[in-house]
């Protein structure tokens, strides 16, 4: 049998595989992802994705379809006691999603149809020539060896073929070829998948953590299969560290937001009237405060964007402020009056940037633009190559126009105001409590910071010397 090659291999084309593959695409990093269905699957699923799922659909540049095609804002989520079939009535707590304060720029949930998001995606793939989507195809085999994986499929005609691969993903499900053909009889239980160290990873929906998990998990190992596929190097230690540490980053968000799933499945299930009475009272006294009405209003968004504690190995520096979650707000070119109002993950990951992590430089006026541009200028030699001096991006945090047009990479913060005027707030309701110093916050007046491509921080500074050390460390991470 003939056996094809390419970088990484994706069993199953659910939202986690398709976004996967889209990431890997503009990364990239060729990829033939098999997916047994001969269509996408119309069995009624997720209707619900939170803003970091709509942040992450905007990655694989999808933004314009999210209200369009995807979905439409969830506006308030309604708590109402009692079990009459009465929905109409007064809510103990209502939640309100439909506002921007998360730290995404995204309100906090659209309701979506998860046939119309997949179809997106597959788009998303099919616009990469680094995407290889083969309906119809079911993974039968797979074994490893230290060279990869050699995977056999199926195709719609039932003939048999193989493909060699650096890596082997099992986006297949819970139920899919991965997990109970090859895992579990190897005696590998999800509760151990951190032990599989080898070049099979294992990212899967987990106690109804739904979709975006699915993405987090996707976007995070996205870079780092990109950074494997990048080194040659038959170092497996290396191998086992990358992947260790992407394994604990997503133990802990799974860990968090499960923590929050069962602490709201207990709240809104509870069946004692003694203690039904005691919350509703709690809860109605505590909203007579409009600021603690609000507070409760946020959701889980009130905890703010995720923090990874630090262990060994994580590529982050935790006290340079590393590990969080990089907030995202809308900024304008100062390349010119009258530009577009854009987000600011778009404008750090642009299409067409090269390096896996990108630089931030965040100051206060223009006036301070030439000073940081000085200091980045070296920025090639001081992470050995990995950080790119012509990639940087420039945000300025006063919103005044500037007199003249000041480089294609500087750019200013935007209002709430002129998001809502702009094309990007079709369709989505106004930014009502948007913070555009959320960011500025989040760096604690950091000019420097360097950013992960899965939106996390990984440090910032404010001086040539710590540049010079955390980008130092970006080489050690990236290079082993
Ligand atoms: C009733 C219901 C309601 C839900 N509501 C929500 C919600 O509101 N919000 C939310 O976020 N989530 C929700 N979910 C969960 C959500 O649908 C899943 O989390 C999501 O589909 C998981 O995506 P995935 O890509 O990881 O896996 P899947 O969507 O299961 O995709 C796996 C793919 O692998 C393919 N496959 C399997 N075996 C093989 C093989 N051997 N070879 C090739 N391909 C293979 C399958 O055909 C499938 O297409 C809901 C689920 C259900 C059932």
């Amino acid at each position: 049998m003939a056996c094809e090659t390419t970088d990484v291999i994706i069993c199953g084309c659910g939202p986690t595989g398709a976004l996967l593959s889209a990431y890997l695409g503009k990364m990239n990093i060729s990829n033939i992802v098999l997916e047994k269905g001969a269509e996408i699957t119309t069995d009624p699923r997720g209707i619900a994705l939170d803003e970091d799922g709509i942040r992450l659909l905007q990655g694989a540049g999808l933004y314009s379809s999210v209200y369009t095609e995807i979905g439409t804002c969830m506006q308030k989520f309604k708590f109402i006691g009692g079990t009459d079939p009465v929905l109409d009535k007064r809510a103990f707590i209502e939640m309100d999603y439909g506002t921007t304060e998360g730290g995404t720029g995204h309100v906090g949930f659209i309701c979506h149809k998860q046939p119309a998001l997949e179809k997106c995606l597959r788009d998303a793939m099919a616009a990469s020539k680094y995407c290889d989507l083969r309906s119809g195809c079911e993974v039968t085999s797979l074994s490893e060896d230290d060279q990869g994986t050699l995977c056999q499929y199926r195709d719609a005609t039932g003939e048999e073929h193989q493909i060699r691969s650096r890596f082997f993903i099992g986006a297949d499900g819970k139920t899919g070829f991965t997990r109970k053909q090859y895992l579990e009889p190897r005696g590998i239980l999800m509760e151990q998948a951190h032990h599989l160290l080898q070049d099979v990873a294992f990212p899967e929906d987990f106690g109804g953590q739904g979709i975006a998990s699915g993405f987090r998990d996707a976007v995070s190992l996205a870079w780092r299969l990109a950074l494997l596929c990048r080194t040659q190097s038959k170092d497996s230690s290396f191998h086992k560290q990358v992947l260790k540490a992407w394994y604990e980053e997503r133990k802990q968000q799974l860990e968090k937001s499960l923590a929050s799933t069962i602490e709201n499945g207990k709240f809104v299930t509870e069946g004692n009237p003694l203690k039904i009475l005691i919350r509703n009272v709690y809860l109605w006294f505590v909203q007579l405060v409009p600021s603690w009405r609000h507070e409760l209003s946020l959701g889980r968004r009130k905890e703010g964007l995720v923090r990874y504690e630090h262990s060994k190995g994580m590529p982050f520096i935790p006290e340079h402020n590393g590990g969080l979650c990089l907030p995202q707000v809308y900024c304008r070119s100062l390349n010119g009056f009258g530009t577009d109002v854009r987000f600011t993950d778009d404008v750090i990951f642009e299409p067409g940037k090269n390096g896996l992590f990108q630089l931030l430089v965040y100051v206060k006026a223009v006036e301070e633009i030439s000073s940081a541009r000085e200091v980045v200028s070296d920025i090639d030699d001081m992470s050995h190559g990995e950080i790119l001096a012509n990639e940087v991006t420039f945000l300025v945090e006063d919103m005044a126009d500037a007199p003249c047009k000041i480089g294609h990479d500087v750019f200013r913060l935007a209002s709430g105001d002129e998001f809502a005027q702009s094309r990007l707030c079709a369709n989505r309701p106004r930014p009502e409590f948007f913070d555009p110093l959320y960011l500025a916050k989040a760096l604690k007046g950091k000019r420097f910071t360097i950013v992960r491509p899965d939106r996390f921080i990984f440090a910032s500074c404010d001086s040539r010397e710590d540049l010079r050390k955390i980008a130092g460390a970006v080489a050690v991470h990236l290079q082993g």
